[in-house]
């Protein structure tokens, strides 16, 4: 399919925060990225709704392989951590980091858990908790994993509620994170994400102000099924997804 125009995979790590975090900054272009997608299979129903190939699915596998190796060495390995998937979204990057951590040999428990605080491409401010939490988290080590943190509304609502379940610690894994290091908005102070304490994340990559899809991340439903993450065109904008 032609989903060309600018491409950003570079890593920057110049700016990210101080402590163990560390950020990915992607916002540089990078031309092998378009080699590297050029034979994909994508469905053709979604022809020309993709114009930025911004984050591609080998550089999200190498990036969450440090952080299981990260998240490995920071907990001790004869007891569970209970990691928690936000649905729908975070979906392929939980799975991933699973996945990583069963090869490390680290113990866990899974759980599952709705949320819901978009529509369309915009954010309701209203976050929708779809069920009770689970009793796995009380007296354990909790990580949230999140497919992208925006406003932070979501998380900034529901970690009370984990909170509230005593658990022995709890911290945040966002495959993403929006404006965190983008010089542009220095002065946006009502991006929550910067509110959030970060010494309490394990962040994949910084990535700037626009509406992503793929990996997980749906425009109404619709970009699940991408294995890359992408800026929507303005024709998918304009489709407006499936609708649901
Ligand atoms: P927040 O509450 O931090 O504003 O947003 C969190 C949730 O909104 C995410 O878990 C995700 O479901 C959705 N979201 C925020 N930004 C984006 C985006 O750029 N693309 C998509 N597809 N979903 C987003
Ligand atoms: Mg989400």
């Amino acid at each position: 399919m032609n989903c060309s125009s600018t491409i950003y995979v570079t890593e920057n790590l110049s700016k990210a925060p101080a402590g163990d975090i560390r950020i990915h900054d992607v916002r540089h272009p990078n031309s092998n990225a378009l080699n590297i997608i050029k034979n994909i299979n994508y469905p053709s129903i979604y022809k020309n709704h993709l114009s930025t190939l911004l984050i591609d699915r080998y550089m999200i596998i190498s990036r969450t392989k440090e952080i299981a190796k990260t998240i490995h060495s920071e907990y001790p390995h004869d007891e569970p951590l209970v990691i928690v998937c936000i649905l729908k979204g975070s979906s392929p990057f939980f799975h991933c980091l699973c996945r990583e951590l069963s090869e490390l040999g680290h113990p866990y428990m899974i759980e599952f858990y709705r949320m819901k605080s978009y529509e369309g491409t915009e954010s309701t401010g209203k976050v929708q908790q779809m069920q009770e939490l689970p009793e796995s988290v009380v007296a354990r080590n909790v990580i949230i994993v999140e497919d992208i943190v925006d406003t932070g509304n979501t998380l900034t609502s529901f970690l009370p509620f984990i909170k509230k379940k005593r658990p022995k610690s709890c911290k945040i894994c966002s495959l993403l994170v929006k404006r965190l290091t983008d010089d542009s908005d220095q002065g946006s102070s009502s991006n929550v994400v910067k509110e959030l304490d970060l010494d309490d994340k394990f962040v994949g990559f910084s990535i700037p102000d626009a509406f992503v899809v793929g990996y997980g991340l749906d425009f109404n439903e619709m970009y699940r099924d991408l294995s890359d993450i992408w800026i929507l065109s303005d024709v998918g904008i304009k489709v407006g997804g499936y609708g649901l």
